[in-house]
């Protein structure tokens, strides 16, 4: 018997009879991060990091959790179970399962560059390793962050001369927190969606340290927002609530913004290629610092990244699994208005 196995309620562990990132109702689940994909409403007992608590509880309200740090070991029937620094968001974590002398490895979602806030991804040793590929292709190679930053930053400043507010667009959950560093440092009077403010909300609340956000309200004046900087989820893009901000500029943050024209078909004036997922190399890399003999290829580009692997030694196959292959996509449709706030938007 396998120690995981993929079950159409998800990754399961028959030993210790748990699931990881199941997207069925189960008993009890270990959960990599908060985005909707990966955690799923209807399970009894939820087990994730101190820092992804206070978003499922955001998202699926009253439920049993238990919280952990990293390392921190945890025992379910025997089987060793503890979370390790994904680099994806704040509180992501790949999940390492042991039981007599074997180890796997689920990644959940990663990326091995550091943000200077989702903690820095840790290469785990495994027999095992189950790894996402959302950007398993050669052609995703993405510029270093800092590079990036001073992109964004000149684009802001140059808005600002022109007299016009910079809005950018990303997902409430993980982009957004990850820009904030960057725009404080040329911009301090920054606005959020109500998706992103509420998200900032529950980390503040949770003691992380992020640039202060104030949140758009209805009755503010136009005036306010003068010379600011707006981070708004994708649903925003092209409603109403975008005219309090007229004259504007519009960016997309978003791995998909490597592929030209993604950002002129999104309406954008611009496009930033940021992702908080492993570009190939960074897939590749984490792969082989795992050591795993087996590597299971889950949601994005699984079978051409499965087929590299083995071309190149290491056993693989591709594993089908209901998470997002929307992930960053250009079109996420949730987030209607303002009052559908509480949901947060699919993971970039
Ligand atoms: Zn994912
Ligand atoms: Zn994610």
């Amino acid at each position: 018997m396998s120690l995981l196995t993929f079950t159409d309620k998800g990754i399961f562990c028959p030993q210790g009879d748990f699931y990881i990132d199941p997207w069925k109702p189960v008993e009890r689940a270990v959960i990599t991060h908060a985005h909707s994909d990966h955690a799923r409403w209807g399970t009894h007992f939820y087990l994730c990091h101190h820092l992804t608590k206070p978003l499922l509880q955001l998202r699926l309200g009253d439920n049993q959790y238990q919280s952990v740090e990293w390392n921190e070991a945890v025992y379910m029937n025997g089987v060793r179970i503890s979370l390790h620094p994904a680099g994806h968001i704040i509180g992501s974590s790949q999940i390492r399962v042991e039981y007599k002398d074997e180890v796997w490895v689920a990644s959940g979602d990663y990326k091995t560059e550091s943000d200077g806030i989702s903690g820095n991804f840790e290469p785990v040793k495994c027999d095992t390793f189950i790894t996402e590929s959302t950007f398993g292709l050669p052609i995703y190679n993405w510029k270093p962050q800092q590079q990036i930053f001073y992109d964004i930053q000149n684009w802001i400043i140059k808005n600002k001369d022109e007299g016009k507010i910079s809005v950018l667009i990303a997902y409430s959950l993980g982009k957004a927190q990850r820009l904030l560093p960057c725009i404080s440092e040329v911009n301090p009077s920054i606005f959020a969606h109500g998706a992103v403010w509420n998200v900032h909300d529950a980390f503040v609340k949770a003691g992380v340290k992020l640039p202060e956000v104030k949140r758009v309200m209805p009755d503010m004046s136009k005036e306010i927002f003068k010379g600011s900087v707006v981070i708004a989820p994708q649903s925003a893009e092209g409603t109403g609530w975008m005219k309090r901000f007229v004259p504007y500029e519009l960016a997309v943050c978003s791995g998909w913004m490597q592929v030209r024209g993604n950002a002129r078909r999104s309406n954008a004036d611009k496009g930033f290629a940021l992702s908080d997922h492993a570009d190939w190399n960074g897939l590749l890399d984490a792969v082989e610092a795992t050591g795993a003999h087996k590597v299971f290829v889950t949601h994005g580009f699984q079978s051409a990244f499965s087929r590299f692997l083995n071309e190149n030694g290491i056993e693989s196959a591709e594993v089908k699994t209901e998470f997002g292959e929307e992930e960053e996509a250009i079109d996420n449709g949730e987030l209607k208005n303002d009052n559908d706030a509480l949901s947060i938007a699919n993971s970039d």
